[in-house]
């Protein structure tokens, strides 16, 4: 008999345990409740408990018991509690989700110091900070994965909004995700990234028409995407069938960098 997996059992996370940031809404959500639906034991972090448990009781109605984390990534010492609650309630860690990020619309000559610095701490050093924490476990214990949530702004300039600091941090993730890749494989622990073009949440305002142009009609399939269109890429990642996938930046954003 093969030792891989055939069909569908190529992409169950039947037992694997999963911490997903910023999971409380939006595309971390989505994550959540797909990792879920592929059979993990699912751990999230967001900073507004309130938010977290409305997440926790939508992810109920599903069928799904989702552990909530109230943690602020942007601070060293809650990230090394909000993985080691992750550890301790879901009794272990396999897959690690850096999703949580923010964006700043402005131009950059009016950009401020403390705009760049939100960007980074959350979309770069969280993500650096996660990733250890996390992946000293994942070593630890015969290693796992980690999938970061990058974006189509880290290999195109998104018009007509300017977002320089976003554009700058989205582009470091990739490479961290690359360079992390490389250093950790000999620990069994793979690394790789979505970049996502245009998705419906509260971070992007697809429906603006000022926007339409150039969000959604430049685009090939002339579409944004709903969370739920993205959350099979990071299910597959997270899977055996991704098992000679590490380094990777997926693109998933219905054409859009085509151009
Ligand atoms: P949302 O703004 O909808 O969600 C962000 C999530 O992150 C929330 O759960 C939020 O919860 C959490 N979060 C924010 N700040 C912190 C913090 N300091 N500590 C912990 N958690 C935090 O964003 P999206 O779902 O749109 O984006 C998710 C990821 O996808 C981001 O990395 C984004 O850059 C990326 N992306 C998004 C695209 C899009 O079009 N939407 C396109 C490409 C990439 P809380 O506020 O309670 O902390």
């Amino acid at each position: 008999m093969s030792e891989y997996p055939r069909g569908l059992a190529a992409f169950s996370l039947e037992g694997r345990k999963a911490l997903i940031t910023g999971g409380n809404r939006g595309l971390g959500y989505a994550f959540t409740q797909a990792l879920a639906d592929a059979g993990a034991s699912v751990a999230f972090i967001g900073r507004g408990a309130d938010a977290n448990q409305a997440a926790v009781d939508r992810l109920a109605d599903a069928g799904i018991a989702a552990h909530a984390i109230s943690a602020d990534l942007t601070r060293d010492d809650d990230v090394q509690r909000g993985v080691d609650e992750a550890v301790h309630a879901l009794g272990g860690l396999d897959i690690v989700v850096n999703n949580a990020g923010a964006c700043v619309h402005n131009p950059a000559w009016d950009a401020t110091d403390e705009q760049w610095q939100q960007v980074f701490d959350l979309n770069v050093r969280a993500v650096w900070k996660v990733s250890l924490a996390a992946g000293r476990h994942l070593r630890a214990t015969g290693g796992g994965c980690i999938v970061n949530i990058g974006s189509i702004s880290g290999l195109i300039v998104n018009r007509p909004q300017a977002q320089a600091p976003y554009n700058a941090s989205k582009a470091a993730v990739h490479q961290l995700t690359k360079s992390l890749a490389a250093e950790w494989a000999p620990d069994n622990i793979r690394v790789n990234a979505v970049a996502p073009g245009y998705v419906k949440t509260e971070m992007a305002p697809v429906d603006r028409p000022e926007l339409r142009r150039m969000w959604i009609e430049d685009a090939p399939q002339q579409r944004y995407a709903m969370p739920e269109e993205i959350a099979p890429t990071v299910v597959y990642l997270c899977s055996p069938a991704a098992a000679f996938v590490t380094g990777s930046v997926l693109v998933i954003d219905g054409g859009y960098t085509v151009y």
